[in-house]
């Protein structure tokens, strides 16, 4: 069996793989998900087995990183049997991290057996602290439900960072309350611009767009920002406030500034792998999965020709006042 590790045309090394465990959500986020979803019969969907198989595949493939997400990982029936299970290859080394990306609503159940596993950081996403104003974005979220699955995970000794998406006219008078709230309790935060993801059922991505640049010059304005080099191969940049000493992320991932060191890649719920998430170019894993049960020659196979795929970056862009580039598919089906 070829060894070698995942390098794509460009000589960026494939190191992180996140992949969707259900389309699924108890949220019904505006810019995410309409209101009336169809979801996939469970069928469609990558069994335990079957996700375990794949993501096994892709570590012995030189995977160092393991992000779970969906729509919202922790509905997915019995999704713990699969954290225990693929945790073996932290055991091993094989694997540096285990992390999933939430909502947070179902922390308080999971967030011990979650540590117990290996998981050491949470992406939670929050938008508002405020409890109207987050029933009006999540359609069928909670606060309350949410900020105590993040003292859950907190208690259990999660390391908590937020994901904030920019929300023109819904968000914007809270930046500095989020910012204030995440510093006192030790949370790094990052925001995300909104991204043309999937059809949201007549709400106005454009009227939610909140560039970043605007929210970086708001910060500068109270906060010393003093730019941080790291990267995490991803689309995110760093600040640290020098006033707090906290770290801020900003994800644009509607300008090319991150294509060139991008090390991932995505598996929806499906098993289709996604090789940038701005491109319609996908390669369907599930197949050689469900015709070889006892062989993962085939599917190691079509990783590396899909990966031999990978395009240098993605097509999106809003400047001309449209938005090019739209993507049909949900951000909850390839996950976010
Ligand atoms: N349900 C989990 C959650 O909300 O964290 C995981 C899946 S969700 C699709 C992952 C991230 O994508 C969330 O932080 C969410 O805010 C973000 N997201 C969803 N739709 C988006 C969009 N159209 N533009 C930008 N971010 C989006
Ligand atoms: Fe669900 Fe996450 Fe999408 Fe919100 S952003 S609807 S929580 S998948």
């Amino acid at each position: 069996m070829d060894d070698a590790p995942l390098i794509d045309p460009f000589a960026r090394p494939i190191t992180y793989l996140r992949v969707s465990v259900t389309d699924r959500c108890d949220f019904r986020c505006v810019y995410c998900m309409a209101e009336n979803m169809t979801f996939l019969p469970k069928a469609e969907l990558l069994t335990h087995a079957e996700l375990d198989r794949l993501c096994s595949a892709f570590i012995g493939l030189g995977v160092r990183k393991l992000r779970i997400t969906g729509g919202e990982p922790l509905v997915r029936r019995d999704i713990l049997t699969f954290f225990r299970s693929i945790a073996r290859h932290l055991r091993t080394g094989a694997l540096q991290e285990l992390t999933l990306t939430t909502n947070g609503s179902q922390l308080t159940r999971f967030a011990a057996e979650l540590a117990e596993c290996g998981v050491r950081r949470v992406n939670v996403s929050l938008d508002t602290l405020d409890p109207a104003r987050f029933a009006e974005i999540t359609r069928w979220g909670r606060l309350d439900q949410v900020l105590d699955g993040i003292a859950a995970a907190q208690a259990a000794g999660l390391r908590i960072k937020i994901n904030t998406v920019a929300l023109k006219g819904v968000n914007e008078d809270e930046l500095f309350d989020l910012v204030q709230w995440c510093a006192a309790g030790d949370m790094d935060l990052t925001f995300i611009e909104v991204m043309p993801m999937g059809d949201i059922g007549g709400e106005d991505r454009l009227g939610q767009y909140w560039p970043l640049s605007d929210v970086r010059a708001r910060l500068a304005e109270r906060f010393t920002l003093i730019e941080l080099a790291e990267s995490s191969g991803g689309p995110a940049r760093y600040v640290r406030l020098q006033e707090t000493g906290q770290k801020i992320g900003f994800i644009t991932p509607l300008t090319h500034n991150f294509c060139e060191s991008c090390n991932r890649v995505r598996v929806t719920c499906t098993g289709q792998l996604f090789m940038c998430l701005g491109q319609e170019d996908q390669a369907d894993l599930r197949a050689p999965l469900r015709a070889h049960p006892g062989d993962d020659g085939p599917l190691e196979a079509a990783i590396r020709a899909a990966i031999a795929r990978k395009p240098r970056g993605h097509d999106f862009d809003y400047s001309r006042r449209r938005i090019d580039g739209q993507m049909p598919r949900h951000m909850s089906h390839t996950g976010g």
